[in-house]
């Protein structure tokens, strides 16, 4: 049995001449997964019930679940989301007054080891496919009519995982959101977070995607970076950059860094000097954003004091920034928090 949204259209196609039907078929059926979101082949009413019989012999649709949902004082809704081999994922909902977000998850934990990120403290580990992607997007928009009676306007690949290491699934749900599910949604209102490894940044600029790429960089000290991020001693810092600017010449699109201020860790002048230094080599902005706590860990978000340091000599050398407040901290659904307490 495979699940049906597994299948391109084309590989639909060529399944229903293989069964002497017509390849049209295919059209109404894939109509049916991605514009109409159907999670049942019963639910396919322009198909003969001896047809549906057919395919339910080969096929099944496996959709993602909202197992808990939690909301926060501000607004914030984290979806523990249960996918059809009882694996979870975390998927935030995230409403300002003039749009909402989703946060979601790539892949059922991470194989990445950020010193300071929740997710990458869990063991269970696999890719999503581009079906579950897009499942945990469509059960936001849901909640985004229901909840703000507005739908979703704004996707970001910040929940668990590392969305570059799965690059098949992400890019293919990319597709399929614009071009497939009705949601109207343009590739510019999706940004695609990376903790950076080069060669697959290059590999996405080459895609003409027209998504967004956010990098997390947390310090342009390369030791320093080393400690806080170690799987990134493989990705030298001028390597990234030398990705990113490719990234630029093909894409035109300016890149985000990601950055947290740590007391005591990078909050110094020779990490603001490195960064800006860094900035100077590409069109970029940096979005500053505040440290979540997480279980056990040593790090402490720096102070108010050294934020702004950091704000004010930025801007004194030209560099857009901002400081990005943090949001469902209250119910751990804040970056690096996303951890499966379920
Ligand atoms: N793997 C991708 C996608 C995850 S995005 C990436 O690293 O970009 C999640 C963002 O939250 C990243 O910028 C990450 O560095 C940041 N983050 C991780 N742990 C955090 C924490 N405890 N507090 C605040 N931000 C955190």
């Amino acid at each position: 049995m495979k699940d049906f949204r597994t299948l391109s259209l084309e590989q639909l196609e060529d399944f229903f001449v293989s069964i002497n039907e017509k390849p049209f078929r295919a059209r109404q059926v894939y109509d049916w997964i991605w514009s109409k979101n159907a999670h049942s082949i019963d639910e396919m009413t322009n198909l003969s019930k001896s047809l549906r019989e057919k395919l339910s012999e080969h096929f099944l649709i496996n959709p993602a679940k909202i197992h808990v949902m939690q909301r926060s004082q501000d607004g914030t809704i984290k979806n523990a989301v249960r996918l059809f081999d009882d694996s979870v994922v975390e998927s935030v909902m995230i409403p300002t007054a003039k749009r909402t977000t989703a946060c979601i998850s790539s892949q059922v934990g991470c194989s990445l080891d950020c010193t300071f990120c929740a997710t990458a403290r869990l063991a269970r580990m696999r890719n999503l496919t581009s079906a579950e992607i897009i499942d945990q997007i469509i059960l936001i928009d849901k909640q985004s009519r229901e909840f703000h009676q507005k739908p979703l306007s704004n996707i970001v690949f910040m929940g668990m995982g590392e969305p570059l290491l799965n690059y098949n699934a992400v890019t293919e749900a990319v597709r399929k959101i614009t071009e497939n599910t009705g949601l109207g949604m343009s590739a510019r209102r999706i940004t695609l977070s990376t903790s950076g490894i080069p060669k697959m940044i290059t590999m996405l600029a080459d895609e003409n995607l027209k998504v967004k790429l956010a990098l997390s960089l947390h310090s342009a000290i390369e030791e320093k970076r080393r400690r806080l991020m170690p799987f990134s001693v493989k990705f030298p810092l001028a390597d990234i950059m030398e990705a990113l600017q490719y990234w630029y010449r093909q894409t035109k699109s300016r890149i985000t860094f990601e950055y947290i201020v740590w007391q005591g860790i990078n909050d110094g002048e020779e990490d603001i000097k490195a960064l800006i230094k860094y900035c100077k080599k590409v069109p970029c902005k940096v979005n500053l954003i505040q440290y979540n706590a997480i279980d056990g860990g040593d790090f402490r978000q720096a102070s108010d004091k050294a934020v702004e340091n950091y704000v004010r000599q930025l801007e004194e050398h030209a560099v857009t920034v901002k400081i990005r407040k943090s949001r469902g901290a209250d119910i751990d659904a804040a970056c690096g928090q996303l951890a499966n307490k379920h």
